[in-house]
């Protein structure tokens, strides 16, 4: 039975895994105090000169296109450029904060695969790895439950926009043993292996990844991706552009279009209630790229972020030394973020795959087991800083006025994966009940006896 096998497995990870020793306390970015008054250092000359120069020539440029230049621009992009992550960077993540985070991520994935009946091949696809701290703690469990996977191979696939965050990747997952491409036109810029022996290959684009059977995660990726913002005004909706304060040339301020762009025609819904919408176009392309390799291939798709379920208007925020930071000064130098809008990504999704939650992040942990496991830590740990540390990394990421009710998670599945199994041809169960669906871990509650 399904609630049993999710029981053992991880008992059988728990006990055996050890500890990596990586438990930090620090602020995420739901954490954050406002800047403080000697936060204000010179304005990053080149990316905003670049912005400057394209306002004066084209007009004030969208949201979407002012957030895409400052993150990923190829040559100024804020996570092209920087390692943000961690307590020295602009903000934390949880895979960051506590190893049990990705082992449960791990257990997920492996029961995943084996509800879909176990194929022959799983490729571990991740967008936006950062310090690739989540799919270390995932191959970690991988490598303790070796037998489970019996000849199936298993392969790694990393998208990442970044080559200074694909050499932290390569460097915690492959060592020493990663090569990058010969030409930058190449779709796999870097690959390598991991001490198992698993291949390891880096991605620009989601598209370049090749088909089969695959395991999605996204972790705070999608809060990432460029958002269009709307106003509602007398005239109908406006999208909100970013121009030149005409007052102080080297600041730049928000402004509402004075008639319809092309994406405020056709990006907001014609019932929309709220006054004000942030919509991430890209994220919905992303999502239906997924559904559609899901519905092809098999697979899941784990999407954890903060976000809201089509509830919530400005969120667009900005990030630097783990302090908040406006979002249009000094732009290449801090974060810049939005909450996810899951009921978007459900809307794009389609009807291809199925979708389930958006859960807490306390939820989805508590019923992965995170109790479990932080009883095990503490049982063979009798060091009373490390004792306090395990406790307080639990702490930040279940604990709900902190990671556990902001952060969501969400899963796009192959429909097959919730159908009720088929009758036997030939028995004869006609007057007894269909069984029911199987339950997904994370999703639905496990019971440990
Ligand atoms: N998942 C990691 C890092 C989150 S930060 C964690 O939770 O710790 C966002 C990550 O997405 C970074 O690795 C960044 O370089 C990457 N990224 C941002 N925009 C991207 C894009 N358009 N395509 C691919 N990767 C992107």
């Amino acid at each position: 039975m399904r609630f049993s096998f999710n029981t053992q497995l991880l008992s059988r990870v728990f006990i055996s895994l050890p500890a990596a020793g990586r438990w930090r306390a620090a602020q995420s970015r739901l954490f954050c105090s406002s800047p403080s008054s000697s936060d204000q250092e010179k304005p990053r000359a080149s990316m905003l000169r670049h912005l400057t120069s394209k306002i004066k020539a084209t007009g004030p440029v969208t949201v979407a296109e002012y957030m895409r230049e400052v993150l990923t621009n190829p040559v100024t992009g804020y996570y092209v450029k920087n390692d943000m992550l961690g307590p020295d960077g602009d903000f934390i993540t949880s895979p960051e904060i506590s190893q049990i985070f990705g082992e449960l991520v791990g257990v997920w994935i492996i029961s995943e695969w084996m509800g879909a009946g176990q194929p022959k091949q799983l490729q571990l696809v991740e967008l936006g790895p950062g310090r690739g701290s989540l799919s270390s703690d995932v191959l970690r469990v991988f490598s303790q439950l070796r037998s489970v996977f019996g000849g199936a191979s298993v392969s790694v696939h990393l998208v990442e926009v970044s080559p200074v965050l694909s050499r932290l990747q390569a460097q915690s997952l492959t060592g020493n043993s990663s090569q990058e491409a010969d030409s930058e036109d190449e779709p796999v810029y870097r690959h390598g292996e991991t001490a198992a022996g698993l291949p390891v290959s880096w991605y620009r684009r989601l598209d370049d990844v090749p088909a089969g059977f695959s395991i999605f995660l996204a972790h705070e990726f999608f809060d990432a991706l460029p958002i269009h913002k709307f106003q509602r005004t007398p005239k109908g909706w406006r999208e909100v552009m970013v121009d030149i304060d005409p007052e102080k040339p080297d600041r730049l301020r928000f402004v509402v279009a004075p008639s319809p762009t092309p994406a405020s025609s056709t990006l907001v819904q014609a019932d929309e209630r709220r006054g004000h919408v942030e919509v991430c176009a890209e994220g919905g392309v992303i999502v239906q790229q997924l559904a559609r390799r899901i519905a092809a291939d098999g697979g899941a798709a784990l999407i954890a972020d903060y976000g809201h379920d089509g509830t919530k208007t400005d969120t667009f925020r900005g990030f630097k030394g783990h302090q908040l930071h406006d979002v249009l000064s000094s732009p290449g130098s801090a974060d810049l973020t939005a909450d996810v809008d899951f009921s978007y990504l459900r809307r794009m999704a389609g009807g291809g795959v199925a979708c389930l939650g958006p859960v807490t992040q306390r939820t989805f942990l508590k019923n992965m087991g995170i109790d479990s496991r932080l009883q095990v830590l503490l049982r063979n740990c009798s060091d009373p800083t490390t004792r306090k540390q395990l406790t307080g990394s639990y702490d930040m990421l279940t604990n709900p006025a902190k990671m556990g009710e902001r952060f969501h998670f969400f899963s796009l599945l192959h429909h097959s994966r919730l159908a009720k199994p088929k009758k036997p041809d030939g028995l004869k169960l006609e007057k007894k009940k269909s069984p029911a669906p199987l339950p997904v871990a994370g999703f639905t509650e496990l019971s440990f006896s």
